[in-house]
C-alpha cells in the first residue's frame, strides 16, 4: 500500500533529525498500516469509489502521528491528496492541484472565520467538476493558524458544516464528544457530496481503526467478529 499520506508520512521522516518515536512504539508496528502488526488493519480496508476528491494539508508531525485520521481518508478516497504545511513555504504542485480544471476545490472550515461571501454549506459542483475537499488536518489552534497564514487558499470558497447536519451527525455515531476528527469531516464532506457510500465506508472504516487503536493500547485482543467488523465487512 503506498498513497499520498504514506508518501508524506516517508518524506516527514527522511527530514527527521531525531528519529519520531510514537508513544508504545516499542512494539513491532505494521509498515503499511502503522499499528501494532498484532492488531493490523490492512486486512479491512474498505473498496469503494467516490466522485469526490480530497486534498490535506498536514500540520508539520501530524502524518507521523499513529492517531491520525487522515490517512484512513487516503485509504478509502482514491483522489486524495496530502501536503505538508508551512508558514513560508508552499510546495507549487498545491495549488497547481487546486486550480487544475476537472476540480472545484472547497476549503473546508467554520464559516465564522471568514468573509461571509465566501462562506457556502452546499456542495453545488459546476456541470464537468468533482468537488475537492481542502481539509486542514491539525489540532483546532494550528488549523486557524493555517487558516490565516496559507494566502493560496484565500480564494477558495469556505465550506462551514451546519449545526443541524453535525448535530444529526452526531445522534447517528453516538459520539459522545464534540470533536470530530478529519475523517469524520471528510465523511460529512462526502455525505453532502452525494458520495454516501464512500462516507458510509469511511465512517464503518474509522470505527474499527479506533478498535484496534485503543485495544492495541490497552493491551489486549481486537475482536474481529464484532459488530464493528461486521459493518466494514459490506465495504470490503
Ligand atoms: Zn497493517
Amino acid at each position: 500500500m503506498s498513497h499520498a499520506v504514506h508518501a508524506l508520512r516517508a518524506a516527514r521522516l527522511a527530514r527527521s533529525v531525531k528519529p519520531f518515536l510514537a508513544r508504545g512504539s516499542r512494539a513491532a508496528r505494521c509498515p503499511d498500516c502503522r499499528l501494532a502488526a498484532s492488531h493490523c488493519l490492512c486486512a479491512w480496508k474498505p473498496k469503494v469509489s467516490a466522485n469526490s476528491g480530497v486534498c490535506l494539508v498536514m500540520h508539520d508531525v501530524e502524518a507521523l502521528k499513529p492517531s491520525n485520521t487522515g490517512w484512513l481518508i487516503a485509504d478509502v478516497v482514491a483522489d486524495t491528496s496530502a501536503f505538508g504545511w508551512s508558514r513560508t513555504e508552499v510546495d507549487a504542485a498545491l495549488p497547481a492541484l487546486l486550480a487544475e480544471e476537472q476540480w472545484q476545490p472547497y476549503l473546508v472550515f467554520p464559516g465564522e472565520y471568514a468573509e461571509p461571501e465566501r462562506v457556502v454549506t452546499e456542495v453545488d459542483v459546476p456541470q464537468g467538476k468533482r468537488p475537492l475537499f481542502v481539509l486542514l488536518d491539525a489540532t483546532w489552534t494550528q488549523a486557524r493558524k493555517m487558516f490565516r497564514k496559507s494566502p493560496y487558499l484565500d480564494s477558495l470558497p469556505v465550506l462551514s458544516l451546519q449545526p443541524e447536519t453535525l448535530s444529526r451527525y452526531r445522534l447517528r455515531r453516538s459520539k459522545r464528544d464534540d470533536h470530530l476528527c478529519t475523517a469524520e469531516v471528510a465523511a460529512m464532506c462526502l455525505e453532502l457530496a452525494g458520495d454516501e457510500r464512500a462516507a458510509d465506508a469511511l465512517n464503518a472504516y474509522l470505527d474499527v481503526f479506533s478498535e484496534h487503536y485503543l485495544t492495541s493500547k490497552a493491551p489486549r485482543a481486537v475482536d474481529l467478529s464484532n459488530e464493528l467488523h461486521e459493518r466494514l465487512k459490506a465495504f470490503l
